[in-house]
């Protein structure tokens, strides 16, 4: 589905990646592990063609995207649900999620049912339902965080990238949020996931990647980076 090959990008004259490769498959949950500021944030920009690539190749089910706007990533089927609260403040929940679906019906991928999907999307997260006219700058930072995956989702894309869905949440809300990403995963979305809980995001998770100042250290199936004295050490509190 996704392939990443020696992946190299940064800021400016910053190189953050330094040649990263990694691969999503169809139907997996893949989860990229690190530190603050190891560059986890960058590779999913670096993706989705929010920042360009300096060198190294990606492709989407076959066809090399880096280099393409973000606008056209999408429209091939690549959410970006990103970090923080990037929500349009003076649309209505309703409106910040059919805007999700916009992409898909300007590109060449099926257009589906875009009501449909606004229904189903709604159900999956109650919270957003509630209060689904109320204008998204008013939602509290959780919910807004949720609109921003919601609408992701939105896309009906073929793969999800999801930056830190659970920042700032409370915590009946994190486990909403994995409880989500779990009825995704079942109903076999592909996902790229970061998270700063990365115990919970290694059970959710197939395989694993471990980012370290720019460069992949350690990967392996899920399972196996849960039992890893280095990762339990450093990643998973120890325990
Ligand atoms: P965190 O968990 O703290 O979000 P991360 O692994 O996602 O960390 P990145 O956000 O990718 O890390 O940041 C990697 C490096 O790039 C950091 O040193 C950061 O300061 C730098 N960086 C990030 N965004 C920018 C930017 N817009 N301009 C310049 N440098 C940046």
């Amino acid at each position: 589905m996704l392939q990443i090959k020696n992946l190299e990008a940064g800021y400016g004259k910053v190189q953050v990646l330094h040649g990263i490769s990694m691969e999503v498959p169809k139907g997996k949950v893949v989860t990229l592990i690190g530190s603050n500021g190891a560059g986890k944030t960058t590779t999913m920009r670096a993706i989705s063609g929010m920042i360009k690539a300096s060198s190294g190749e990606i492709t989407l089910s076959g066809k090399r995207i880096d280099g393409l706007e973000s606008y056209t990533i999408a429209k091939l089927g690549l959410a970006h649900s990103p970090e923080g609260r990037r929500v349009f403040a003076t649309m209505t929940v309703t409106d910040n999620l059919i805007l999700g679906a916009f992409p898909r019906l300007t590109g060449s991928r099926p257009k589906g049912d875009v009501a449909g999907d606004l229904d189903r999307a709604l159900e999956l997260f109650p919270r957003l339902k509630e209060r689904r006219t109320q204008l998204a700058g008013t939602l509290s930072g959780g919910e807004q965080q949720m609109l921003a995956m919601a609408r992701a989702v939105m896309l009906n894309p073929d793969i999800v990238l999801l930056d830190e869905p659970s920042m700032g949440l409370a915590p009946i809300l994190v486990e909403e949020v994995f409880r989500i990403i779990e009825d995704l995963k079942s109903r076999g979305v592909t996902m790229l996931l970061v998270e700063q809980f990365a115990a919970a995001a290694l059970k959710v998770a197939d395989y694993g990647y471990v980012l370290e100042n720019g460069r992949i250290s350690v990967h392996g199936p899920a399972t196996q980076l849960r039992d890893d004295p280095a990762v339990k050490a450093a990643y998973l509190g120890g325990g």
